[in-house]
Order: structure tokens, then C-alpha cells, then sequence
């Protein structure tokens, strides 16, 4: 069967990824996180005291940027992905609140972009991937045949984040991940390089009120709708 590119971008903890892999895993294709590896660059940083604060020693991460190697490896435990930073499993380093809280001022480097934009077009060369992210419409695969925006309100995504969190066992507050949440749309949507925003030809989403069960069904049935149209 014909194979075709997906492309799910919005905002942080809109469900994107748990629609974006439940859909891969349906219809056999490669689900690729490119959130993780904006995560694993910022986990990079911190491990190397790039940081002072929350200020970051830019120059000295261009110059580390070859030093950065990023994969990816299927878990038969999760059936997902584990992000590799040269070489070691840091998957569930990079979900921490650390990672979360420096990630956006990293995300809007434009020599960080370049270089992970490059890679991400080419994990995705030969179709068959469903990529979640925030430029992935507009910028990495603007020709993607499926694209979809996914928001919801922030208090609705802070409490799933929370839930998320609490159930891998970290300690933290509503009020410190509504913030984050809040600060990253905001840094997000507002750089210069690939900024957050929705594609022209994308469907929107607002998943605020839906279970999760029904979120897959729509998204299942948004590929359904296109392999037919596409035949
Ligand atoms: O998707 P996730 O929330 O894990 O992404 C973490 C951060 O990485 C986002 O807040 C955003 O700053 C950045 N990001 C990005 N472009 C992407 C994916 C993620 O700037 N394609």
C-alpha cells in the first residue's frame, strides 16, 4: 500500500505523542519523536555545565554540537522508542522537569535547528512516518500528505503532564508544570527559527474535552480519509 507522511504538531502536552505513536503502531509506521531530540540536546547541555543558571554558554554548545549524537531504539517493553544520547538510553532523563525547564531557549537556537531539521528530513526520506513536533508541517515535511494541529487549554494539558509525571514517579507541583507550560507556548510560538504555529493545510484539533480513546479514533480516521482520497 501506498505510504505517506504524517505530520502532528502542536502544543506541549497536547496528547501529540500518545496520538502521533498510537497511530504508528496501527498502521505500522515509524514513529519519530522530534521533541526528544531537542530534549537530549538540552540533556547535553546540563550534563556538560553548559548551563549557568538558566543562562546558556551558547558558544560553547555550536561548538559541542558535533559531539552530539542522537538515535533512536525500539523498546519491546513500551512498544515505543528510547532516545539514545551517544549511545546511552536517556529516556527518562529527558521527560524530567530540568530538561523541561531549559529546552525551549535551546529549541530556538537556530544552529540547533539547522542541524536537528536536517536529520529529522532525513529519518523520514522514505515515508511511512507519522513525526510529531512543533515545525514538522511547516518546516521539516511542508509536502506531508496528512497534517494535524493538536491544542487544548493549558490547564487541561498541565493536569495530564501532572498525571504523566506522577505516574513515572517524579515529585511535582500543578502550579510549577501550568508554568512551564504556559512559558514554553510562549517561547515556542514566539521565535524567530521554525516557530510553533499551524500549518495553512492542517486540521485542527482541540482534544480539551475528548478521552484518549477518541482522540485515536479521530486520528485514525483522518489517515483513513486520506489513504482514500490519496488511492
Ligand atoms: O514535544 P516536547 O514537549 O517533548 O518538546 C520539547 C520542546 O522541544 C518543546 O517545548 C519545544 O521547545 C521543542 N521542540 C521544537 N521543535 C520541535 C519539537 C520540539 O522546538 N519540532
Amino acid at each position: 500500500m501506498k505510504k505517506i507522511t504524517i505530520a502532528i504538531d502542536g502544543h506541549s502536552s497536547s496528547g501529540k505523542s500518545t496520538m502521533a505513536k498510537d497511530l504508528a503502531k496501527t498502521i505500522g509506521y515509524t514513529y519519530i519523536d522530534t521533541g526528544a531530540m531537542y530534549r537530549a540536546v538540552t540533556l547535553y547541555g546540563l550534563q556538560q555545565g553548559l548551563f549557568s543558571g538558566d543562562t546558556l554558554d551558547e558558544e560553547r554548545l555550536r561548538e559541542e554540537m558535533k559531539n552530539i549524537h542522537i538515535s533512536f531504539r525500539p523498546n519491546p517493553e513500551t512498544g515505543r522508542p528510547d532516545t539514545l544520547l551517544n549511545g546511552v538510553d536517556v529516556e527518562k532523563d529527558i521527560r524530567g522537569m530540568e530538561v523541561s525547564n531549559h529546552v525551549s531557549p535551546v529549541a530556538a537556537l537556530d544552529f540547533v535547528r539547522y542541524e536537528l531539521v536536517e536529520q529529522q528530513k532525513k529519518m523520514g526520506r522514505g515515508k511511512g512516518v507519522v513525526m510529531d513536533g512543533r515545525d514538522v508541517g511547516t518546516v521539516i515535511f511542508p509536502d506531508a500528505e496528512l497534517k494535524v494541529f493538536i491544542t487544548a487549554s493549558p490547564e487541561v494539558r498541565a493536569r495530564r503532564r501532572l498525571d504523566e509525571l506522577q505516574g513515572k514517579g517524579l515529585d511535582v507541583s500543578y502550579e510549577e508544570i501550568l508554568e512551564n507550560v504556559k512559558k514554553r507556548d510562549f517561547i515556542d510560538s514566539t521565535r524567530e527559527v521554525g516557530p510553533l504555529k499551524q500549518a495553512e493545510d492542517a486540521i485542527l484539533l482541540d482534544n480539551s474535552n475528548m478521552s484518549l480513546e477518541e482522540q485515536k479514533a479521530w486520528l485514525l480516521e483522518q489517515y483513513e480519509k486520506i489513504m482514500n482520497y490519496e488511492l
